[in-house]
């Protein structure tokens, strides 16, 4: 534990005429009043804000802070009192550690079901002083390095609230250290597969490239100093989670990501940092696009550099990052930047005193976090900000509830329950009806209106952005449509039931169930329903000795057009004029055989049939270069269209891939393909140089979506070149 005189000395460091008395009277104050308590680690409890104050006493903070710190968990853990620490250490300490025991009260509330009205106090708590802030980050920092220690249910829900809410904090706040911190441990914890392969791949980079780096930055300071200009160059490497979030965010391969390797060149004066970039400029290519200059045009949160990116020795892109001493300091410490105590500043002068340019800054920047003043403002502008792509919005009993930008009441009802959405009707918005389709707005109060026995529109499915509504959405129109199919299918096996002379009865109908490979009655209902199965097979499956007279003609399996087709489909269509009967294709004339071109149409294709007397029907995609032969025929051409819904027949569809030959290419687009649910009938090899193979996979999928979502998917991994659909 460190002792009272290491606390003291570490802020007499920088402050050499800090309050030692004050501190050494909080020190003996907080380790009184904690106790025998101890922490999940079996460590004495006082070590914890004791941590929380070296934290803050290397961002350079004042006494008042570096107090508060120490004592931040006294209120709420202990029998101390607000006008305790009123009377002992003043009014200012006191409602310092009042703040952060709002703000400690906050954390027993889930992220997800936070209320508003205790948002806007931690918000009303920051507004009155920054530095709760910063000592709330710094005590969430210490937690977050002690986070093993403490049950893994609730590890992940702080973690997960470190990452939603305190990281952005910091990066709003320009604390970009503390941020990076508070982001890695998160990861570490919610994700620590994906957190290892980072770590591990930027680790052998760092090995791969020590060399490079080292020449680099060799290079660029001697270049420098030709020039007179004293210049700190180093290079340093993009954090596992930021590498992790760029990966997610853009869907690019580790391989992908250009910038993961950045030098950082610190000068005295900001004049300088526009020379570097001259002889930065000078020396190698710049990348067009990349040259950003914030020290003419700050970030919100003050950050200044000038960002460029150049192609470097060995051809290497190289990012680089330029500014001075001040604007490093305020990249790293960000809001805390402006407290520092600096070299010869005046004694007495609180860092954060209501006349220092620091405090003014502060305010400012609380102005801008907070601007507008009800609190409905107040709640759209800050914690909002944070989450530019989300909104915000209220159930009538205050729940909150985030959603993406753009969605509607549809979503909100399924983010409150599967059934609120599936019974949904109606919506009222702060107290009005409102159609389901108006988009909602951060602060929105939501009331779904609601009816039984509703059954949601497809519809709804394209309008929904959340995934959780489109999933649902779809799961109750199929079910629906199920449900018709069946109720149409328990008709028709009624009816053949009579015609055979038997009696109907699920009872009898449940042993045959094996015979006719389906699970249970509703499937077989259904399937006869959607024509996929005979009726008559199902009074034979129950009645073996059962012959049916059919009344219209069998189709002749073994005609070529049938034939292909039933391959082609892997599932079992009956031709359009026998019983029972369906084809995925509607528009079809008679009894002529259909069948589909060779690397054809799947459904969501436009199509088209090609009538060839004696033969029959052959479908075509509208695109497919093969309908050219027929254009001077328009009696040949028949309008048809899709008959495919609910269906989970695949439909075969050609593709070729072009993939840098390396061992594995093969694999990695092979495992796609199946992972998302296609079948690979065949693959080819059409050409092979010795850097890219062309390989052609015949595959079959459910629709155009789901074959379009494959080629998109194909597109992203990192050694395929170019992927496309061959039409016939
Ligand atoms: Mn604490």
């Amino acid at each position: 534990m460190m002792r009272q005189y290491e606390l003291v000395d570490r802020v007499r460091r920088y402050n050499p005429h800090t309050d030692e008395d004050l501190l050494n009277r909080a020190y003996v104050y907080a380790m009184r009043a904690h106790g025998q308590q101890k922490r999940a680690s079996g460590d004495p409890y006082f070590t914890h804000p004791l941590e929380v104050a070296a934290i803050l006493t290397e961002l350079r903070l004042d006494d008042a802070t570096i107090v508060a710190a120490v004592l931040h968990d006294t209120i709420e853990d202990t029998g101390v009192t607000k006008a305790e620490i009123d009377t002992l250490f003043g009014p200012e300490i006191g409602s310092l550690v009042d703040g952060l025991t709002k703000l400690k009260k906050l954390d027993l509330v889930s992220k997800r079901a936070a209320q508003a009205e205790n948002f806007r106090k931690l918000l009303l708590a920051i507004s009155e002083d920054v530095r709760v802030l910063l000592v709330k980050l710094a005590d969430r920092l210490h937690n977050m390095r002690t986070l093993h220690y403490v049950s893994p249910e609730k590890r992940a829900r702080i973690a997960e609230e470190t990452l939603d809410i305190y990281a952005p904090l910091a990066g709003r706040m320009g604390m970009q250290n503390l941020r990076d911190e508070l982001e890695n441990l998160s990861f570490r914890y919610l994700m620590p597969e994906a957190f290892a392969m980072v770590s591990t791949r930027l680790e052998d980079l760092r090995e791969t490239n020590r060399e490079l780096i080292k020449t680099i930055e060799k290079e660029l300071t001697e270049e420098l100093a030709l020039r007179g200009i004293e210049a700190e160059v180093r290079g340093r490497q993009k954090q596992p989670y930021s590498v992790w979030s760029k990966m997610e965010r853009k869907s690019l391969a580790f391989e992908q990501l250009s910038d993961i390797f950045g030098f950082r060149v610190v000068v005295g004066e900001t004049d300088e940092c526009y020379r570097v970039i001259g002889v930065v400029h000078t020396k190698w290519p710049m990348v067009p696009g990349r040259f950003k200059d914030y020290i003419s045009t700050p970030k919100q949160n003050d950050y200044r550099s000038i960002h460029t990116t150049v192609v470097g020795p060995g051809r290497q892109r190289v990012e680089l990052q330029v500014r001075t001493r001040d604007m490093h300091d305020i990249a790293c410490f960000g809001i805390a930047a402006h407290a520092l105590y600096k070299d010869g500043q005046e004694a007495s002068a609180p860092a954060l005193s209501h006349e220092s340019n620091a405090y003014n800054w502060l305010k400012r920047t609380i102005d801008m976090l907070a601007e507008g003043s009800s609190p409905e403002e107040f709640l759209e502008h800050t914690r909002l900000e944070l989450f530019h792509d989300q909104v915000f919005c209220f159930t009538p009993k205050g729940r909150l509830i985030a959603l993406p930008r753009g969605a509607t009441p549809i979503d909100f009802a399924y983010a409150v329950h599967t059934n609120v959405g599936n019974s949904a009707v109606g919506a009222k918005i702060n107290g009005r009806l409102a159609p389901l389709l108006a988009p909602l707005v951060n602060g929105d109060e939501v009331e779904i209106v609601r009816a039984e026995g509703q059954i949601p529109p497809a519809a709804w499915e394209s309008i929904a952005v959340t995934g959780k509504a489109r999933a649902a959405i779809r799961r109750a129109t199929r079910d629906a449509v199920r449900a018709q199919y069946a109720g149409l299918g328990r008709q028709i096996v009624l009816r053949a039931f009579e015609r055979a002379g038997k009696k109907f009865s699920e009872e009898k109908l449940r042993p045959a169930l094996p015979r006719l490979a389906r699970s249970s009655i509703e499937d077989v209902l259904a399937a006869v329903g959607r024509g996929e199965m005979f009726s008559g097979d199902v009074v034979k499956a129950v009645y073996p000795e059962f012959k049916e007279e059919r009344k219209a003609p069998v189709p002749d399996r073994t005609e070529p057009g049938w034939f292909r087709m039933q391959k082609a489909q892997g599932v079992e269509f009956k031709s359009p004029g026998a019983a029972g009967a369906a084809l995925p294709i509607r528009g079809l004339q008679g009894d002529l055989p259909v069948s589909f071109a060779p690397n054809g149409a799947v459904p969501g294709d436009r199509i088209v049939g090609i009538m060839t007397p004696g033969e029959g029907i052959t479908v075509y995609p509208i695109q497919s270069p093969a309908l050219e032969a027929f254009d001077d025929q328009p009696e040949r051409w028949l309008d048809v269209r899709w008959d495919v819904e609910d269906s989970q027949a695949l439909f075969p569809a050609r593709i070729i891939v072009a993939a840098i030959n390396e061992p594995g290419s093969l694999g990695a687009v092979a495992t796609l393909v199946g992972e998302q649910g296609a079948n690979i009938d065949d693959v080819t090899f059409n050409k092979k140089s010795p850097d890219f193979r062309e390989m052609i996979f015949d595959i079959q999928v459910f629709d155009l979506k789901h074959l379009n979502d494959i080629l998109s998917r194909l597109r992203v991994l990192p050694m395929v070149h170019k992927v496309e659909r061959v039409i016939g």
